[in-house]
């Protein structure tokens, strides 16, 4: 028996996980999950999965989902980042699902780790923003951690058995998001229904709108980077528009191995929790004689200037990534409330980026205080855009 805690139970990735949960009884048990502020799915999470410890944002919210508990639940309800690092602690758990959105699962995740907890990963700014502590942590304290996002479990599956010094380079596909053959110009005048209008696959709004400016792409880059241990060089992006292959490994001798299944993130999510074991999940099988063919570009860099930006700032080093990321945080979010355009995301994570003077970080705090520079840098620019917009 597995005993899971979840962190973002009530995402998009969230949910799948507590979907293979479902579907395995006898093999995971759920001690404790945490969620934002959807509280109506929040509720009927715990009364489904009876965890230990449910975490919510604040107090005022957990206050009213205590009410909304029938009396007698078993369940402890926390709140804030103490609760988040309560339930990625919790004595009973082995392994913990990092499932929040953004730098918000970096205290969490540390604190897991520390704990001797193994990680299953989906929380891909933690890498981005924090990959040399995060990576050095896991050795220290001996822990396991497995990819959740599908092309690092794809390159995760397809390295399996192989020396990493035979690896000549990793190839991450990418769909190119809605905004694929949309034509330069237009796209200062997409719409947040267009980006958030992702044609193959089905995620939180955050990353949906990274993989529009392929944000996303640039940031599994570094993620990859770190977790594979690869220079950016042994690193390429192909636009696979069908999102078949999910990621491929070149060896030396010019062999690739690819990973290749339908669209469904419950695949790399049950292979992250059950490792080295595969459970039956419900994926529609692939059929490959159905497909009209499978393709592959390179990016256009001139569409997606995220994605230089990602490499960019590995380039740059240091403090740049965790700049990058809290910068385009802070542009998502302003493009969903729709206070910039589509066009405004990668200009203002450029501008933060060149307003900032790359530092080593030493700590987890270190990385946190950057991150805040960074969203106030982003939101004074933000702010003089918004007045042009
Ligand atoms: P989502 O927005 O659907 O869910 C995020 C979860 O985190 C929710 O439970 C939300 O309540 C919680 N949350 C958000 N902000 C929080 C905060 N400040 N404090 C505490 N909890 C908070 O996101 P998602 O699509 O499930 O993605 C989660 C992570 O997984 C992201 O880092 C994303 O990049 C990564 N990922 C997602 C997918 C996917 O298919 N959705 C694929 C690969 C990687
Ligand atoms: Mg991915």
């Amino acid at each position: 028996m597995k005993k899971l805690t979840i962190l973002g139970s009530t995402g998009s990735i969230g949910t799948s996980t507590l979907d293979i949960v479902a579907a395995h009884p006898d093999r995971f048990t759920v001690e404790a999950l945490t969620a934002g502020a959807n509280l109506d799915l929040f509720a009927k999470q715990i009364a489904r999965f009876s965890p230990r410890l449910a975490v919510v944002l604040n107090e005022e919210l957990a206050g009213r989902l205590k009410s909304m508990l029938p009396s007698g639940s078993g369940t402890e309800i926390m709140s804030g980042v103490d609760g988040l690092v309560a339930a990625a602690t919790l004595t009973e758990t082995d392994m913990v699902v990092a499932a929040i959105v953004g730098a918000a699962g970096l205290v969490p995740t540390a604190a897991a780790i520390k704990a001797g907890k193994d990680i299953a990963l989906a929380n891909k700014e933690t890498l981005v923003t924090a990959g040399h502590l995060f990576m050095e942590l896991i050795k220290r304290h001996n822990v396991r951690l497995y990819p959740v996002d599908s092309e690092h479990s794809a390159i995760f599956q397809s390295i399996e058995g192989h020396r990493n010094a035979d690896i000549s380079r990793i190839i991450l596909t990418a769909s190119g998001g809605p905004f694929l053959n949309t034509p330069v110009e237009s796209l200062r005048s997409v719409t947040v229904g267009d980006a958030l209008n992702h044609p193959n696959w089905s995620m939180g709004r955050k990353i949906t709108i990274d993989s529009a400016s392929m944000m996303n792409k640039g940031l599994e880059v570094i993620e990859a980077s770190w977790l594979f241990d690869l220079p950016l060089d042994r690193i390429d992006v192909n636009i696979h528009p069908q999102s078949i292959i999910h990621s491929m490994v070149e060896y030396i001798d010019g062999c690739v191995i690819a990973q290749l299944g339908t669209p469904d993130m419950k695949a790399p999510i049950a292979y992250a929790l059950s490792y080295p074991e595969r459970i039956p999940t419900g994926v529609k099988p692939l059929d490959l004689t159905q497909l009209s063919g499978l393709t592959f570009a390179k990016p256009d860099l001139e569409r997606f200037p995220c994605l230089s930006l990602a490499y960019r700032s590995m380039s740059d080093g240091e403090s740049m990534p965790a700049v990058m990321n809290a910068a385009n945080e802070i542009a998502v979010e302003a493009f969903l409330e729709g206070k910039i355009g589509f066009s405004h995301i990668p200009e203002l994570i450029e501008m933060t980026m060149d307003s900032h003077q790359p530092v080593a970080l030493g700590s987890i705090s270190d990385v946190l205080e950057v991150d805040l520079w960074s969203r106030r840098c982003s939101r004074e620019f933000c702010m003089k855009m918004g007045n042009k917009y």
